[in-house]
């Protein structure tokens, strides 16, 4: 028995009524972006079955350079694989999602900061810049970042939202818009 044991029950049922699917685009056309945190599963927030979306996450829902190479990657292989099928006039579209109480908001506090790049090895500047305090000001910034980036598509759209973990709203903050 492990932690893992009640998970592999479940998966035991989801594959008993399994059926594959082949590979295509998102069925949504959307890549979200967002926070590992648990209480953030764009499966539940969403309503997204398989297949739905692309989802990228990591701590704080950053963009940073490897969410950027992904994408850029994404985009690539979309119009490789699917140009046919996807609309012409964009690819996809990526929603940048933030969060209230996300756990990075201590990293605003320099002495958490301090014990955290202690304990991580991380420079305390990338934990500072990786806080979301404020996830209306970071999800903006980091709209702007993606829209910024050399490497992305012109046929890749990017929006920006918040998720209230006490509502269970998201909040449209930045509407989408191409490069
Ligand atoms: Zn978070």
């Amino acid at each position: 028995m492990t932690k893992m044991s009640p998970l592999l029950e479940r998966n035991e049922q989801f594959a008993a009524a399994y059926t594959p699917g082949p590979l295509g685009p998102p069925a949504a056309q959307v890549v979200i972006v967002t926070c590992l945190d648990h209480r953030v599963d764009p499966a539940s927030i969403f309503g997204l079955q398989l297949g739905d979306a692309v989802v990228i996450r990591n701590t704080g829902g950053r963009v940073t350079p490897a969410v950027i190479d992904d994408i850029a990657y994404l985009a690539f292989l979309a119009g490789q694989l699917f140009s046919g099928v996807v609309a012409a006039e964009g690819l996809f579209e990526v929603a940048v999602v933030h969060h209230t109480q996300c756990g990075t908001g201590f990293l605003a506090d320099p002495g958490f900061r301090q014990q955290a790049a202690e304990a991580t090895g991380q420079p305390e500047a990338a934990l500072e810049a990786a806080a979301v305090a404020d996830p209306y000001t970071t999800v903006k910034a980091d709209v702007e970042h993606l829209l910024a980036a050399p490497s992305l598509s012109p046929k890749v759209s990017v929006s920006g939202h918040v998720y209230d973990i006490a509502t269970g709203r998201l909040t449209t903050t930045v509407d989408a818009r191409y490069p």
